[in-house]
């Protein structure tokens, strides 16, 4: 598995596995172990999908099948921002230990810059400078808030999980990333619900034949050729397999300038600077 050091040496899978809206337990548990078994070794899950005791009896049965050993796994979560008080994070950060069944984190989000941020990431300090998180990081945060953070406390994210992929590639804001040196992890990466229209560009179909290759391994590929890291989430045992077969080819310049040309630069779901998404998002 292609890995990408952190900022803090940690070296973190390229893929990875995601389980949002993956909340029957069976379903779960039985996903994240196909999804290991496949050879993703990364996994990704959040206090907010109400899956993390569902993800934690995934990795106790692959860990009982002996396929892999704790330490060949990555395991993220995310803390919730209604619970980003210092008492109230830290009984999360707890709760997420618990329910995983782990007694570390490799790597924990703020899942959204909402709420006392400032109170949440000094509790990730605590825990991280503890040995029971190995790196901390942010998720929807733009580059302004992100120099915030950095500039006022003391351990740097070392990462940034913000919605890319075809459409909404963030070339703007992988700039700010790169300077400072927080990696830049896609969620949404076959665009969620805009799966099908992305699979269906022209271009997209070309290149897939051309590789013999579908068009969601393209998509995939092509983030991981610009320095993005992705976490497609599927239940299905044959995307499951198929979304992690991507390593065995590789895009040409023109090729990805071709896929780059087709950016609208269009998030559908992670837009926490603007005003109306705020409103809503103090509704959850
Ligand atoms: P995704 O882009 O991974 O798309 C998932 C959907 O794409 C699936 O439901 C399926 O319909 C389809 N799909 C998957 N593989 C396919 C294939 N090979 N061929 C055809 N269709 C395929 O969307 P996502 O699940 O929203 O994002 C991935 C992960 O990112 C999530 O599961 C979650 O872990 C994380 N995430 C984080 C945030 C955040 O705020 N930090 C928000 C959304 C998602």
């Amino acid at each position: 598995m292609l890995t990408k050091k952190l900022n803090n040496g940690v070296e973190m899978p390229m893929l990875g596995f995601g389980t949002y809206q993956v909340t029957d337990p069976e379903e779960c548990k039985n996903s994240v172990l196909t999804a290991i078994r496949a050879g993703y070794r990364l996994i990704d899950t959040a206090v907010a999908y109400g899956n993390e005791d569902a993800v934690g009896a995934g990795i106790k049965a692959a860990l009982d099948e002996g396929i892999v050993k704790r330490e060949d796994l990555f395991i993220t979560t995310k803390m919730w921002f209604r619970a980003y008080e210092t008492e109230d994070c830290r009984n999360a950060m707890e709760e997420s230990l618990r329910k995983l069944g782990l007694d570390y984190i490799d790597m924990v989000l703020l899942h959204w810059p909402f709420g006392n941020v400032y109170a949440a990431w000094r509790v990730l300090e605590e825990y991280y400078e503890a040995g029971k998180i190995r790196a901390i990081g942010v998720s929807n945060m733009e580059a302004d808030r992100l120099i915030d953070l950095i500039t006022f406390n003391k351990v740097k994210p070392a990462l940034n999980q913000i919605e890319t992929h075809l459409y909404c590639q963030r070339l703007a804001e992988k700039v700010w990333l790169q300077k400072y040196d927080v990696a830049h992890q896609a969620y949404a990466p076959l665009g969620q619900g805009r799966a099908n229209e992305m699979f269906s560009e022209a271009a997209v179909k070309e290149i897939a034949a051309k590789y013999g290759k579908t068009p969601a391994q393209v998509l995939l590929r092509f983030l991981i050729q610009s320095d993005v890291a992705v976490i497609p989430k599927s239940v299905h045992e044959e995307r499951i397999k198929e979304n992690i077969d991507i390593f065995d080819f590789e895009l040409a310049a023109d090729e990805m300038d071709t896929l780059k040309k087709l950016d609208k630069a269009s998030p559908m779901i992670g837009r926490p600077e603007e005003p109306d998404k705020v409103e809503f998002a103090m509704t959850w």
